[in-house]
């Protein structure tokens, strides 16, 4: 994540008037976009976007088009105009000149001289006149046609193989050139057939450039500009007809918004299963500007759902590492942990194990979960909160519950004596609440539990994997965050309304 965008605290609040943060070669930005996702939160999106596999257009690269339309039409504007900006005999005032035409020529016209390649005859920096050598090679612009990669491109373009090489050579930066897309600007510059530089824009905050460095063999310096968006902040009010996404897209919000949104709250609500016509939500997010221009949406800062009349209310704050989390009005994580055992047990008699023998066959089974032994009654509690998937018997298992806790994880828990009185599929369980009792039934050689976790479909060992994290706002952060919240909460389009109105008559705490 962008270090701009998490310094952002108030309302309308610019953060960053673009200002240029110069890396080489190893780092790179969070996301493709540096839209703010962590890569826990991008992988997570992944059984979402299977999920609803209808509407995924999340995967388009919208915003990404968008730039490079307006990079292609701002190229073509500039040369037609005579203004391309590599005219490297400008004194400093070029920019200036070149801004108001369009962003992307002023952005690179700003990056123009720090890719004058040295001359031969390595004349010390300090050295160097001011003004850059007429002479400088042209910059020319290429478009990637579908298809093609960098080999093809250079080739085509007439560079030799050996510059290529040694472009892919110069560093971590360059295994981004294996990531272009059909439409996609590149710009070489080159001199009798000698590729002195080469550059590409991922997206309007981000230019890659590889400048030969001197000598005699070919060798590229890579070096990454990125530019800080304005963010400021925005609301949102939508109420659903029919899904979530179309309801996002119908209100003219970007879908990565509602996948966040989705994301947030897939602990709390199914977003194929439970919503209804008539659920409603509410949002507060960061909208991010380039030289005034919208070019994309932050992170939601606070969000309000009304699912089948039930509210829930989250609110973002970030830990000091600038890590962001959702948390309930009163400070409790959004994200449920699990317990590490479901039920108070005497010792483990058998352990996860994909390679063991099965004690009643003696073949090779894998044992695919954990037995804790404990007397026959002794009660079995759901693991984290979710929804009971089945309650039923079958021969092997016996009598066997299953619960689906967000999109994600799954929880298994089989031989017990009986159910929890009127247990049953569909209904929701809580964190610690019984659903059933230890017992033999099925195929066990005597009182357990039998308890398997199942992530993403994948059977782990509820011991050792690594649960997610929901710790509550720590007691030191506690005021800070009470403070953040309620002012954000109050920012909600229908708190404003509702504040001329009296109380939220809604509201209560999230369960
Ligand atoms: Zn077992």
């Amino acid at each position: 994540m962008n270090d701009a965008f998490r310094k952002n605290k108030g309302r309308h609040a610019p953060v960053g008037n673009g200002q240029r943060t110069l890396y080489t070669r190893a780092k790179r930005p969070a996301g493709r976009f540096g839209m703010g996702m962590d890569r826990q939160r991008a992988e997570d999106r992944a059984p979402m976007a299977r999920r609803t596999g209808a509407h995924s257009p999340w995967r388009r690269p919208v915003p990404r088009v968008h730039a490079l339309a307006a990079t292609g039409l701002a190229l073509t504007l500039g040369l037609a105009l005579g203004l391309w900006p590599e005219a490297h005999s400008l004194p400093e005032e070029a920019p200036q000149l070149a801004a108001p035409v369009s962003d992307p020529l002023a952005l690179t016209s700003e990056a123009a001289p720090d890719l004058i390649p040295e001359p031969a005859t390595a004349t010390p920096a300090a050295l160097m006149p001011p003004d850059p050598a007429p002479e400088t090679p042209a910059w020319r612009s290429l478009t990637v046609r579908s298809g093609e990669s960098l080999a093809r491109i250079f080739q085509r373009e007439g560079i030799s193989a050996r510059a290529l090489a040694a472009l892919m050579a110069s560093g971590a930066l360059a295994k981004r050139l294996a990531d272009l897309r059909p439409g996609d600007q590149l710009e070489l510059q080159e001199e009798d057939s000698i590729l002195l530089g080469f550059r590409f824009r991922p997206s309007r905050l981000e230019t890659l450039t590889f400048s030969r460095a001197s000598g005699e063999a070919p060798r590229f310096e890579a070096e990454q500009e990125l530019r800080s968006p304005t963010v400021s902040e925005r609301t949102a009010q939508v109420v659903i007809e029919d899904a979530l996404f179309l309801a996002a897209q119908k209100a003219g919000l970007e879908d990565r918004l509602a996948l966040a949104l989705a994301e947030i709250f897939q602990w709390d609500i199914d977003f194929v299963l439970d919503i209804r016509k008539g659920d409603r939500f509410e949002l507060l997010y960061e909208e991010r500007a380039l030289d005034g221009e919208v070019i994309g949406t932050g992170a939601i800062l606070a969000a309000r759902f009304v699912n089948r009349g039930e509210v829930f209310e989250a609110v973002r704050y970030e830990d000091p590492a600038g890590n962001g989390s959702y948390y309930t009005p009163e400070g409790r994580s959004l994200r449920k942990a699990f317990l590490r055992a479901p039920v108070q047990f005497t010792r483990i008699s058998s352990n996860f194990n994909l390679r063991r023998k099965h004690p009643l066959w003696n073949t090779a089974r894998p044992h695919r979960g954990i037995d804790y032994a404990a007397p026959t009654g002794t009660p079995v509690v759901a693991a984290g909160d979710g929804k009971v998937v089945k309650a039923t018997r079958n021969a092997p298992s016996g009598n066997y519950v299953v619960l689906q806790h967000g999109e994600r994880y799954q929880t298994k828990y089989l031989h017990l004596s009986r159910f929890a009185k009127s247990l049953k599929a569909g209904q929701r369980v809580k964190q610690g609440q019984v659903i059933g009792y230890v017992g033999s039934t099925g195929w066990a050689t005597g009182p357990h539990l039998h308890y398997e976790f199942l992530v993403g479909g994948a059977h782990q060992n509820p011991r050792t994997v690594a649960l997610p994290k929901a710790d509550p706002i720590a007691p030191e952060a506690k005021a800070d965050f009470t403070r953040l919240a309620l002012a954000r909460l109050a920012a909600l389009p229908s708190a404003q309304r509702l504040a001329l109105n009296g109380p939220n008559p809604e509201r209560h705490e999230t369960p």
